[in-house]
């Protein structure tokens, strides 16, 4: 039996053009998932955009151009419809255990807007995320789009750092997710060697262990098995899988493998199947 996927994005993600939740919940059930979570996007920094910066035309809508600058403004979740269609998918699919989640991205930079969906959302898992290696008070950039302007090595440093620091400001959270983020990214003519970030790495999973949360994960690229292995040894009890679909047919990716490096790390299932998996 394959784990819950915690981590599923729908229509209602504005980045998710592909996003269905009534396919993404057939396909589930097609593989037989326990449960999933649409944890969707609540994005609330602002961002320039590039002449570099390729994004899709449907993202044209959220662009408005100040001075000159494109400024890209993500919107809002329709909570409405999105609650709405959740219920509907969770009458039509009975076999299936479906959560409501979101994916708050710099959760710690945004107190009060945060609080305030989440208390309109009533979500069931509430996911922090980072996205950038921007600093709070410097113009922000997904990093996708600044690793390519920067030292992809540097980026990613800053990007852990800024990650101790979300875990230490804001407690309003359950699982941490993709840790490898910038990893997606990565320059093609400069190798990845995960072994330079172990130290940077082992002090976000130590923060996390401190605070009680949960580690995801993703599996959008594999995770790779030594960052499994140094969450457990600092003193991590929770894994979460995720495979951060943004279309039907992705979710559930790649979670054969995953489980099977999380069991050799030394996490087995929880007390059911709908539960995080826990430490030996
Ligand atoms: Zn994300
Ligand atoms: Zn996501």
């Amino acid at each position: 039996m394959l784990p819950p996927d915690n981590h599923v994005h729908s229509e209602y993600s504005w980045d998710a053009l592909a996003g269905s939740m009534k396919r993404t919940c057939e396909r589930a059930v097609e593989l037989g998932l326990p449960s999933i979570a649409f944890t969707e996007h609540a994005d609330f920094s602002i961002s320039e955009l590039t002449a570099e910066d390729w994004f899709p035309p449907e993202w044209q809508r959220y662009v408005e151009v100040v001075d000159g600058r494109n400024i890209l403004t993500p919107p809002a979740i329709d909570l409405t419809g999105y609650l709405e269609t959740l219920e509907r998918c969770r009458d039509r699919f009975p076999q299936l255990r479906i959560l409501s989640g979101v994916e708050l991205s710099e959760a710690h930079w945004f107190p009060d807007q945060t609080a305030d969906l989440l208390k309109r959302g009533g979500f069931q898992r509430i996911l922090a995320s980072l996205h950038t290696a921007s600093k709070r008070d410097e113009p922000y950039a997904d990093i996708s789009a600044s690793i390519k302007r920067g030292d992809a090595a540097t980026e990613y440093q800053r990007y852990l750092a800024e990650a101790v620091r979300l875990i230490e400001e804001y407690d309003g959270f359950e699982v941490l997710t993709h840790i490898d983020y910038p990893v997606r990214y990565w320059p093609d003519d400069e190798p990845f060697d995960l072994a330079r970030f172990e130290d940077e790495i082992r002090l976000v999973l130590r923060a996390l262990a401190r605070a009680d949360k949960v580690m995801e994960f993703n599996t959008r690229i594999p995770l790779d098995p030594r960052v499994v292995a140094w969450w457990r040894q600092e003193g991590g009890k929770g894994v979460s899988f995720a495979s951060d679909a943004h279309k039907p047919e992705a979710v559930g990716n790649g979670f054969k493998e995953a489980v099977e490096v999380a069991r050799a790390a030394g996490f087995r299932p929880g007390a059911d199947l709908f539960d995080f998996w826990v430490r030996d």
